[in-house]
């Protein structure tokens, strides 16, 4: 996206970023842009406007603005929307797309070779009447909250990755408007339609202040107003944010909390240990449903735990059993995801009529069970799939020993 009027000015790395930041924090710089004189505050409000409902790509888009400010916008505020460097279009209508970022990867200080990239999904959905009469249209997006992942969870090709480092609340923002823009999805054209899902690359809640964030400004009625109960969290388990998660009131999300999903993915210690090796280090299922406990929930809300299922791993009727033991305590819902298959990940897809018994055990023992219909598999836009693929074709060379933790796992916080 060009941008001339800060490529005249182009502003340092310390200035703030635009997309990062609420009307009112955008008004608090305005002063500095003319000197000596006084700047409305309503101008906050006009730029956070063209950026969040007009996706101005540029300052000079930002027509609302006196010439003379806009002028000067680029050298207070940094404009970095991603860029879409790919499309990857599916047969059944998903597009995944390869994101370029204004800045690398590389540790702070250091000069990064090239940006740094992340992925994004659009997920367009047709709800269809009992007569087969397509009645409204849906969009998901899914999109990413790190470049790569530290989790470690031998099931996901984005582990494959690492972590290279965790985006900023501008860039995830970014990452959804400029979907919208893409999609042509605006205010009274479809947005109120549009479901945000945070499982793309990287544990949201290794990334928490940016996530929160970006999730509060995206929900702000003066720019996309995103409904809050159409925005999906997904972590693994971080057990002291979930617990965090669960206090955030009204001065973080005025409009309401995000709903929030945990990938469960297994019913004992022993086989979590073995497929997400972050198990052990959060106090194990005990620590983790006793953090979900805690949550706040409403009369009519369910936590929703996610379960990928791994042939003769996590998937037989047994499994299902112990799985209804241990949520008894907690109003779920559960999401199966049979896996999605990664190059050379050791693991295989259980069968249609296996995933569907363990689906009819569950909802015998009184838990609401859902299957979640697999999503642009051959253009690797599934979830667990996004590593880059097309401009990486084969996974990182990393030593790839069973179910057994294949590199050290790294600390989490
Ligand atoms: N890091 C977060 C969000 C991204 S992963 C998390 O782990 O929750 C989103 C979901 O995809 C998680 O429930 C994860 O368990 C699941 N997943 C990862 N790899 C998968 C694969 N190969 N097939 C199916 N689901 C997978
Ligand atoms: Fe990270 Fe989620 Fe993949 Fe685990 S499943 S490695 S937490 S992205």
């Amino acid at each position: 996206m060009s941008s001339t009027i800060a490529s005249e000015a182009p502003a340092t790395q310390e200035a703030p970023e635009a997309l990062a930041l609420s009307p009112e924090e955008l008004a608090e710089q305005l002063p500095a842009l003319r000197p000596g004189r006084k700047m409305p505050r309503y101008r906050g409000a006009q730029i956070f406007h063209a950026l969040h409902q007009e996706y101005a790509g540029d300052w000079e888009a930002v027509q609302t603005l006196p010439a003379e400010a806009r002028s000067r916008l680029g050298e207070h505020f940094r404009l970095n929307w991603p860029r879409i460097a790919q499309r990857f279009a599916s047969v059944d209508g998903t597009i995944r797309y390869l994101l370029e970022l204004a800045d690398g990867a590389t540790p702070a200080g250091a000069v990064p070779a090239a940006p740094a990239t992340v992925e994004a999904v659009y997920l367009p959905d047709e709800v269809f009447d009992r007569a087969g009469a397509s009645v409204r249209r849906r969009t998901t997006f899914c999109i990413s909250t790190q470049v790569g992942c530290a989790v470690n969870c031998q099931f996901c090709l984005t582990a494959t990755l690492g972590l290279m480092r965790s985006l900023t609340a501008g860039e995830i923002v970014g990452q959804v408007l400029t979907l919208l823009r893409e999609h042509e999805l605006r205010p009274g054209k479809g947005l109120d339609r549009v479901n945000l899902v945070l499982m793309g690359m990287g544990e949201p809640f290794l990334n928490y202040e940016n996530v929160v964030r970006a999730l509060r400004l995206l929900t702000l009625q003066e720019g996309a107003g995103l409904a809050p109960r159409r925005i999906t969290v997904s972590t693994s388990g971080i057990v002291d944010k979930i617990r965090r998660w669960g206090q955030e009131g009204v001065e973080t999300f005025p409009r309401g909390r995000p709903r929030l999903a945990i990938s469960l993915n297994a019913p004992t210690d022993a086989q979590r240990q073995a497929i997400m090796p972050l198990n052990r280090g959060q106090g194990g299922l005990a620590a983790l449903l006793a953090a979900v406990r805690t949550l706040p929930q409403g009369p009519r809300e369910y936590v929703t735990f996610e379960y990928v299922l791994l042939a003769g791993v996590n998937d037989s009727l047994d499994d299902a059993a112990r799985l209804l033991a241990l949520v008894a305590e907690v109003r779920c819902k559960i999401n199966l995801i049979a896996w999605n298959m990664g190059p050379s990940l050791p693991f295989r897809t259980p069968a249609p009529e296996q995933v569907l018994a363990f689906q009819s055990r569950l909802v015998a023992g009184g838990v609401a069970t859902y299957i979640r219909r697999p999503r642009g598999q051959d253009i690797y836009a599934a979830c667990g799939q996004l590593f880059n693929a097309g401009t990486r074709l084969t996974p990182p060379a990393r030593a790839r020993g069973g179910a057994g933790p294949r590199s050290p796992t790294p600390p989490l916080r």
